[in-house]
């Protein structure tokens, strides 16, 4: 399948993606982890995107899109994606409508994730993420088997990502309501936008049905 995940910061787009790629072998592309790895490698793709990422703001659209037309055509897209933290923007969405075209490709679904906002503060604060492996842990919900250890690669690195603080938390989700809720009503007027109040499986199962098969 290829879908875009659409929804605020903490609406568990991550967390949807893996459980879909589990169901057809379609791979999670997320822009974030993809940017993130670039900071820590140090690479000059990391060095343009470093500053506006620890403020919680956009990166360029430019950049963005160089990433993805790259990725969009590396052969385990085959199968299918799962487009996490990707278009962003109207203008994203639009290059992305030309790069699918290009391709010869079609999306299947936009999957809108509708999450109240009280919510969303109270997961981001309480995230915690490996600094090795990028595992994602919860404070309150899910963490570590053994504190401050992390399940999957050992590292003792857990921590509070740069951009999970209160201020840069408030205002990425004000990016989020200027920048990428618009594209909301883009997918709506092309028919693909399907909306979910909530990210557990069943209900992403099923509103997801008539559009997957
Ligand atoms: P979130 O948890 O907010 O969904 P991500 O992990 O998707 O965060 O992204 C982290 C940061 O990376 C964003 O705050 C932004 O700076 C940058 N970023 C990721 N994807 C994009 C994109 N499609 N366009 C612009 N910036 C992006
Ligand atoms: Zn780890």
């Amino acid at each position: 399948m290829k879908i875009i995940l659409l929804g605020p910061p903490g609406a568990g787009k991550g967390t949807i993606a893996k459980l879909l790629t589990e169901y057809d072998g379609s791979v999670q592309i997320s822009t974030g982890d993809i940017l993130r790895a670039a900071v820590a490698a140090g690479t000059e793709l990391g060095k343009q995107a470093e500053a506006a990422m620890s403020a919680g703001n956009l990166v360029t659209d430019e950049l963005i899109m160089g990433i993805m037309e790259q990725r969009l055509q590396e052969g385990d897209c085959k199968n299918g994606y799962l487009l996490d933290g990707f278009p962003r923007t109207i203008p994203q969405a639009e290059a992305l409508q030309v790069l699918l075209e290009k391709m010869g490709e079609k999306l299947d679904a936009v999957l809108e994730l509708d999450i109240a906002r009280d919510i969303i503060i109270g997961r981001l604060t309480t995230r915690r993420t490996c600094a090795q492996c990028g595992e994602i842990y919860n404070v309150i919900s899910k963490p570590p088997k053994v504190e401050g250890v992390c399940d999957v690669c050992g590292s003792n690195e857990i921590v509070q990502r740069d951009d999970e603080t209160e201020e840069a938390i408030s205002n990425r989700l004000e990016v989020y309501q200027d920048q990428t809720a618009p594209l909301s009503d883009f997918y709506k007027n092309t028919g693909l936008l399907t909306s979910v109040m909530s990210s557990d499986k069943e209900t992403v199962m099923t509103a997801l049905g008539p559009k997957i098969g």
